[in-house]
Formats: C-alpha cells, sequence, structure tokens
C-alpha cells in the first residue's frame, strides 16, 4: 500500500511558470544582492495595488516583504509585544502560531468556537477574554483548519471592540484569501475599523503555490511598518531580491497564475465532500475557503480495533489510520479541535479517491461499543 499524505498545508500545485521565470530572470540580471530591508519598491506597489478597491487606499509605504507570511507574524510579535501581553486566537486554530509564540513575550489565550454554531465569532465571548494585557486579536479569515470565512460584519464587529481596548491591535491572517469557493470575502483592510491598529498579513505560499520561497508581506499602518522594517534590518536583512521579482510577476499575471488551481481546488472539494458525507457518523462543515476539510471523529473515539487496541484519542485514530491504512491526517486537537483531524484536499485526485475509500473502510472496521 502506499503512503496517501493529506496532512500537509502545501498543496501538490507547481508554482506559476511566471515565477520560476521571472526569478531566473533576475538571476541572470544579477539581482544578487543585498536590497531594501522592507522590499523592492515595485512589489510593495504591486501587493498595494492589490488592495485598491472599494475606495480603500493602501500605500506602498504600508508595506513589508517578508521571507513567509510566519516571519511578517514573527516581525509582528517582535515589535508589539511586551512583556506578559496577551494575545487571543479563537480555536481551531493554525498550530504555528502557538509554536512561533514560544519564541516572544506574548502570552496565548485561546477563545473556543465550535461546529454547532458554525465557527462563528460572538463579540461577548470576544470581550469576555479581553483584558488590560490584550496586545493583539489575531483571526485567520479564511480560516484554517476549518476553512470559514468570516464576513464583513463580522469583522467589523471584532474591530469594533478595540475602540474599548487602545492598546489592542486586530491582526487578521489572509493566507488564503484566493482559495474561496463563491462565499465574498472582505479583507480586513476594507472593513470599518481604526486603520492604525489594523494590520494584514499574508503570503504566496497557498494561493500560488510557493509554499518553499518563503515569501509573503504584511500591510499596516506606517509606524508599525518602521518597526518591522528596523527588526527585520537588524535581522536578516529582507527578502532575496530575485525571489521578489518571482513574487512580482505572479501578481501582474495572477489570472494565469491562479487558473490551473482553482477549478481543481473546487472539483476536489466536491469529491471530499461527497467521501465524507458517505461515511457514517463524521459531521463537518463544508469549507468557504482555504482547502481542508475539518470532520469530527468523535464518535469513533473509545472504540476498538480489529486487533483489539483501544482508540482512546485523537491521536490514537491518526495513528490508526496511518499504521494499518497508510492514510495521514493531521491531529485535529493540535489546532484545538478534538476527535477532529484536518485533511487537505490540495492532492492530486487520484490520491484524494484513494484516501477517502482508505479513511471510509478504516472507520467501518472499528467497534463502537
Ligand atoms: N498562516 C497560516 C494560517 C498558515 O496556514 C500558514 C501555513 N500553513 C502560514 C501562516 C505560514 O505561511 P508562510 O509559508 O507564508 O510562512
Amino acid at each position: 500500500m502506499t503512503e496517501l499524505n493529506l496532512a500537509s498545508g502545501a498543496s501538490y500545485f507547481r508554482s506559476p511558470a511566471v515565477a520560476i521565470a521571472a526569478a531566473i530572470s533576475a538571476l541572470h540580471q544579477g539581482k544578487t544582492y543585498y536590497g531594501p530591508a522592507a522590499g523592492s519598491p515595485e512589489l510593495r506597489q504591486a501587493i498595494a495595488d492589490r488592495y485598491q478597491h472599494d475606495g480603500i487606499k493602501v500605500k506602498p509605504e504600508q508595506v513589508v516583504v517578508t521571507p513567509g507570511t510566519k516571519q511578517a507574524l514573527f516581525n509582528l510579535f517582535s515589535v508589539l509585544l511586551r512583556e506578559g501581553d496577551e494575545v487571543v486566537i479563537p480555536t481551531p486554530a493554525w498550530f504555528g502560531f502557538y509554536e512561533l509564540l514560544k519564541y516572544t513575550k506574548g502570552k496565548l489565550v485561546t477563545i473556543e468556537t465550535t461546529p454547532q454554531h458554525n465557527y462563528s465569532l460572538d463579540a461577548q465571548q470576544v470581550r469576555k477574554a479581553l483584558t488590560s494585557k490584550s496586545r493583539i486579536l489575531l483571526l485567520t479569515n479564511p480560516a484554517n483548519p476549518t476553512g470559514r470565512i468570516y464576513t464583513k460584519p463580522e469583522v467589523e464587529a471584532m474591530l469594533a471592540l478595540l475602540q474599548d481596548y487602545p492598546d489592542l491591535y486586530l491582526i487578521s491572517d489572509e493566507i488564503y484569501d484566493l482559495d474561496t469557493y463563491g462565499k465574498p470575502f472582505t479583507s480586513a483592510l476594507a472593513c470599518q475599523g481604526p486603520p492604525e491598529r489594523t494590520i494584514v498579513v499574508n503570503g504566496f505560499s497557498k494561493n500560488f503555490a510557493m509554499s518553499g520561497w518563503r515569501i509573503g508581506y504584511m500591510v499596516g499602518p506606517e509606524t508599525i511598518v518602521a518597526k518591522c522594517t528596523d527588526f527585520q534590518s537588524s535581522t536578516f536583512s529582507g527578502v532575496s531580491m530575485f525571489i521578489q521579482d518571482a513574487a512580482l510577476a505572479t501578481l501582474q499575471q495572477q489570472q494565469n497564475a491562479l487558473y490551473p488551481m482553482l477549478p481543481v481546488l473546487t472539483r476536489h472539494r466536491q469529491l471530499m465532500k461527497a467521501g465524507l458525507e458517505a461515511i457514517p457518523h463524521v459531521r463537518f462543515m463544508e469549507p468557504d475557503g482555504a482547502y481542508y476539510f475539518f470532520p469530527d471523529l468523535s464518535y469513533y473515539i473509545g472504540s476498538k480495533t480489529p486487533a483489539g487496541k483501544t482508540i482512546a484519542t485523537t491521536a490514537d485514530l491518526v495513528h490508526y489510520l496511518q499504521q494499518d491504512y497508510q492514510l495521514i491526517v493531521a491531529n485535529g486537537d493540535l489546532f484545538g479541535g478534538k476527535g477532529h483531524v484536518r485533511m487537505s484536499f490540495a492532492v492530486e485526485e487520484q490520491e484524494l479517491v484513494l484516501a477517502l475509500g482508505r479513511l471510509q473502510k478504516a472507520l467501518q472496521q472499528l467497534i463502537v461499543a
């Protein structure tokens, strides 16, 4: 049996041909030296232009190009967080946030959202979690792992909370903003709220299948941009100029770059939905964005395998799928979704179909008391 891996956050797509051509051309042109710490002027302009609609005005001076979205977040955590400051994150959320926070002065505070309430963010519930120490409210939109898109009014309700907390910033991680399936998406930059405390991070890893290029960015108020640029200049200098040229070419030809991905992801999403629906006792929310399903398999926790082993935890279930079916899925506990698993549909179609068949068989074999 070949191993099937649905746990990765990287899609199987090839990076855009325009990106590869632009990087090679930049290397031949000799773009192999230090560049400006905040990023090339052309790329900063192109990123600012992405957000120029619906009357929003984003200036290139509000943009910092970073080695990945992760680093955009790390820059922000480094410059914003003081000893004991709290970072409030609705869960389920990407476990990378927790890992990054280990290396900062910040303290993680989570707010549980549930599938029963469609992972809605209740402003009252968020308010209850806020204190005078709250420094960052971190949203992921579209969310990983749930695929939930928070609507404009929902984001605006979060931004409204900032009025009562003058030290609090909203960071919206929008790394999956182009991987959407019909429901409209609005960037936090286009929402009503205090612009001096609204920051967006984004990148090329997901939207353009460029995870290995290590390029992302932040867009925010110029004061924070200046601090992040100084931090970046003092630490790793900036992103390689030939990589920035690749990112610029990708944005300039976005339609071509995206075209091969979206119809495939749309089809795979349908396939995974149908596959999961065919398995009894599996509950899930259809994702509006990103490329994962986050099914609840808790019905099967407490069951026994045909070999007589007890599946006591999500980790046991994940282990069983891997050992007996060579099927790798991500343990939902890591994201704050007990009894859930995260399954990517950004994989080869053949793999996807096989994986769903194996999941169905594996769960059917379990003996539920
Ligand atoms: N934010 C979220 C929500 C993610 O899922 C990921 C990658 N899994 C990142 C940030 C990191 O992205 P990058 O590769 O741009 O550092």
